[in-house]
């Protein structure tokens, strides 16, 4: 737990949000402001800033991140048409809340490339 860390607060319970999923290691919860039919995020309980930051022991808890995801996606009901994970890092990457979070994204078609 990061005290300055708004997700980690949100695992606390001491900011709000609507949750989609959670277990001893992950939690996922909807996204304030969806960018789509569905959108959600997906975090490590663990606190790590930045995708990068993850090591070696993190090896499990980031499969778990990634196959949670996949059940949760199939629990909104957006797997068979398809969706898309966006894990944005750092500042080219357009990152702002400094705990690792994959977004789940569907229920639309999505377009490529990303801006
Ligand atoms: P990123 O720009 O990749 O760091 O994504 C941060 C995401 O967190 C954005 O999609 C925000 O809408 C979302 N977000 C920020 N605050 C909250 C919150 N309190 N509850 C749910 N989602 C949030
Ligand atoms: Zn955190």
């Amino acid at each position: 737990m990061a005290d300055d860390c708004l997700f980690c607060k949100i695992i606390a319970g001491d900011i709000p949000s609507e949750e989609v999923y959670s277990d001893d290691d992950v939690y996922a919860f909807k996204d304030i402001n969806p960018t789509a039919p569905v959108h959600v995020q997906i975090i490590p309980k663990k606190h790590i800033a930045y995708i990068d930051d993850a090591t070696e022991e993190d090896t499990a808890l980031m499969g778990k991140l990634i196959l949670r995801a996949n059940d949760v996606a199939k629990q909104l009901g957006i797997a068979d048409d398809g969706f898309r994970y966006v894990i944005n890092t750092r500042g080219h990457g357009c990152q702002t809340v400094y705990h690792i979070h994959l977004h789940i994204i569907g229920g639309r078609q999505m377009s490529w490339p990303p801006g």
